[in-house]
């Protein structure tokens, strides 16, 4: 572990402790968020119990932990033996909480949701589609999802070549699909017109370093489309945060757009909004960057910040929508 006293988006050390909680191995109770704490303490930082500081950057708003993780740490969590081991957490919490029958219902209510899932996927595929295809200057000849899974984000390109780099998935070619071995590779297959960063940022030690590293894949007026969860909301109103979803950054709009200013690149579109993920709707912000083309635009070019009290209103609204629209 490793203490972060500066922003690891804007490098700022004006931070405010929104929350300071300590952590210990405790026995599964049918908790899903301390089984997963568990395994953190337990698997990845080997430690009994572990206090946690959310810090907020004053500059960018950015929400982070100090201490953070190592990225041997982080390599780690997403490791087949911690994936695993976070499932059979996740198995053993729900076996604890099967046990009413209201619940038992509820797992039945999922199963049969499956199609729904599908449903949902595929709804934002095409969302994800017609937002690229509104925002293009050129042809998406070529598409690179990083952490993109089985591919299902990419449905609604029919006529590109898609490209999918995941570390959860072997390597080689599935119907239209090619699945990457890693960076090198991606680097090689590249350059992208667009690259799909969807639920990713939140989970990388450095945000800027790692849209640095891709937007090299790209070629000129390509773009970069991202999708980030909100939950700054939640933590800065009940000030509580763990860091058990792998989640390492929260962000709001502003911080995102410090992001893409560090990088130069260029914010089209960037929206609030409620997403159907599986069966429950969540809420997050949607991007698309561009790379900027003659090197005249580029200094016009850092993008404004939006204001973060009116944007946090707006964010709380949307999280009532989605507390009053919820089955
Ligand atoms: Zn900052």
């Amino acid at each position: 572990m490793k203490e972060n006293s500066f922003c690891p988006i804007c490098a700022n050390k004006d931070l405010r402790l929104i929350a300071q909680q300590n952590f210990k191995v405790q026995p599964d109770s049918g908790d899903f968020s301390q089984s997963r704490m568990n395994v953190l303490l337990k698997d990845v930082i080997n430690r009994e119990q572990m206090a946690f500081s959310t810090m907020i950057c004053k500059d960018c708003r950015a929400i982070f932990f100090t201490p953070t993780f190592s990225p041997e740490q982080v390599t780690k969590m997403y490791s087949p033996e911690i994936t695993e081991a976070n499932e059979k957490a996740d198995a053993k919490a729900e076996g604890i909480a099967q046990k009413s029958w209201a619940q038992q219902r509820g797992i039945l209510e999922r199963m049969d949701s499956l199609a729904f899932q599908d449903e949902m996927m595929q709804q934002r595929a095409e969302n994800l589609y017609s937002l690229v295809d509104s925002l293009a200057n050129k042809p998406v000849t070529k598409v690179l999802d990083i952490g993109g899974g089985d591919g299902s984000l990419l449905k609604g390109f029919v006529h590109s070549k898609k490209y999918i780099l995941d570390i959860s998935r072997d390597a080689g070619q599935v119907n239209d699909l090619t699945f990457l071995s890693g960076t090198a590779e991606a680097k090689a297959q590249g350059p992208y017109d667009l690259i799909v960063l969807s639920h990713i940022l939140e989970h990388v030690l450095d945000p800027v370093g790692f849209v640095q590293m891709y937007k090299q894949m790209l070629s000129e007026q390509s773009l970069i489309y991202v999708e980030v969860p909100i939950e700054y909301v939640s933590i800065v109103l009940k000030k509580k945060c763990a860091p058990i979803g792998q989640h390492l950054t929260f962000f709001c709009k502003r911080s995102l757009i410090e992001v893409m200013n560090r990088c130069s690149m260029q914010v089209k579109y960037m929206k609030s909004e409620l997403i159907n993920y599986r069966k429950m709707a969540t809420a997050a912000i949607k991007a698309v960057m561009v790379l900027p083309g003659a090197p005249s635009e580029n200094h016009s070019s850092k993008n404004k910040y939006p204001s973060y009290y009116l944007d946090l209103v707006g964010d709380i609204f949307l999280m009532l929508k989605k507390r009053f629209s919820s089955r």
